[in-house]
């Protein structure tokens, strides 16, 4: 697994409770582990009777906490105390999952245990993922410890519906691996780069149907936008990701789902004009042309071997449809006029199997673009559906930036960096 820029170095104390789903926080704490974090251990003794510290200590490779009064609980923390020690210097403490007797505490300020001690000592974040069976999670006592635990700034990770162990059915399942990751990253990176800003990235091919059941559309993957939607969101920013395809939505992002060019270019104009974005990145492979007709039933194939002649006519230029508003907005309502104001960062991708850098640069000038981040399709190694991908950033003053070959991750990483100096 590839290290999350984000999780690198930060410490993190994964507070675990006695609910079944304890078995899924072994698979967290690795998953962290793996990512880059710091993953300090405390098992309550419930949790112990599900799963062993050994195994937690296995994944992490550090010292897990389970006693209070336990003399050795060096783990070469900085104090000699250890719920002192564990707190001080934590980013976050992850109480997952999060038991009714836990939160009852956590919400009352009891002490009883090295867990409660150190949420109580530690002055970080918190967020607590309830996991517990039956109806517990609905009742109102535990309904009025966690609105406790929010109205005091601690970030719920809502439990899911469906089956527990016991066979019943019911809100209170933890959510998976991916999931609580998500909303780690997201608590995280709040204060980030781009904390308060907005951004709207779009991701994936466009599809132009010609009947209720074909179209025509391109190989992109969405991979990138993707990736570009989660480095937004480590980054702090709030982000509208507009999509085509059907990855899993990075936790935070608002998702809105287009077809063609026309459902794309409307979306970006509302994300622009209503919704106030500071920033656009058109990360879509834009279908250049659609067919000029849609047939209301499916086409039938006509004779034994006859063809079928299609017209297609030019989508608009959506990034230069942008340009053109920004430069001349009267057409815009007095209030669009002014959310469109906020837009201040607009970057472009080029994807070319020839003269890349060339055509890329004319593009800068004639979309509008703060840059443009280029990459050249005919690679083997790195662009349409891999996870890899080469680019180079060409800005609106010449200047160039070459980057190695780099997941598609990393490459996110990089745009929102360049995107976020722009802001400064
Ligand atoms: O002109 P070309 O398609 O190579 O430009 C690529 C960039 O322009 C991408 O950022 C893409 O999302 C955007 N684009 C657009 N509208 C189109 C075609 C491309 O906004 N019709």
């Amino acid at each position: 697994m590839e290290t999350i820029s984000l999780l690198e170095n930060k410490r993190i104390v994964l507070a675990v409770t006695g609910s079944i789903a304890v078995y899924k926080a072994v698979d967290l704490a690795s998953k962290l582990t793996q990512a880059g974090a710091l993953v300090d251990v405390i098992m309550t003794d419930a949790a112990q009777q599900f799963v062993s510290a050994l195994t937690f200590q296995a994944v992490t490779g550090r010292p897990v906490y389970t006693n209070m009064w336990q003399a050795d609980n060096s783990g070469g923390l900085e104090t000699h105390i250890a719920h002192v020690g564990l707190g001080e210097g934590a980013d976050l403490i992850a109480v997952i999952p999060a038991t009714a007797n836990t939160i009852a505490k956590l919400a009352n300020g009891l002490a009883d245990d090295l867990l409660t001690v150190t949420a109580l000592a530690a002055r970080c974040p918190i967020v607590f993922a309830p996991a517990m069976d039956g109806g517990m999670y609905e009742h109102s006592a535990t309904q009025a410890n966690v609105s406790t635990l929010l109205e005091r700034g601690a970030t719920l990770i809502e439990p899911e519906v469906g089956r527990f162990a016991s066979g019943l059915e019911g809100r209170g399942r933890l959510p998976d691996t991916s999931t609580l990751i998500g909303h780690i990253r997201r608590e995280l990176g709040k204060n980030g780069a781009l904390a308060g800003k907005h951004l709207v990235v779009s991701a994936g091919p466009t599809r132009e149907a010609f009947d209720p059941v074909r179209f025509i559309s391109n190989h992109s993957s969405g991979k990138q936008g993707y990736a570009i939607a989660q480095a937004g969101l480590d980054a702090g920013a709030e982000v509208t990701l507009i999509s085509s395809v059907d990855l899993p939505t990075p936790i935070g992002a608002n998702v809105v789902k287009i077809n063609s060019a026309l459902d794309l270019q409307d979306s970006v104009t509302r994300a622009i004009t209503d919704k106030k974005a500071d920033i656009l990145i058109m990360a879509a492979a834009v279908g250049d042309f659609r067919p000029a007709n849609r047939a209301e039933q499916k086409i039938k194939k006509q004779g034994d071997d006859e063809g079928l002649q299609m017209n297609l006519v030019r989508n608009p230029d959506i990034l230069k449809s942008v340009y053109q508003l920004r430069q001349s907005p009267s057409d815009l309502a007095d209030t669009q006029q002014e959310t469109l104001k906020q837009l201040k960062v607009v970057v472009g991708f080029a994807a070319e199997s020839e003269n890349l850098l060339e055509n890329a640069q004319s593009k800068v000038q004639r979309k509008g673009l703060d840059f443009i981040v280029a990459n050249d399709i005919s690679a083997q190694d790195a662009g349409f559906a891999v996870d890899n991908n080469r680019v180079t950033f060409l800005h609106k003053d010449g200047s160039r930036e070459e980057l190695d070959l780099m997941s598609k991750t990393k490459v996110a990483e990089h745009i929102i960096a360049r995107v976020a100096e722009l802001l400064v």
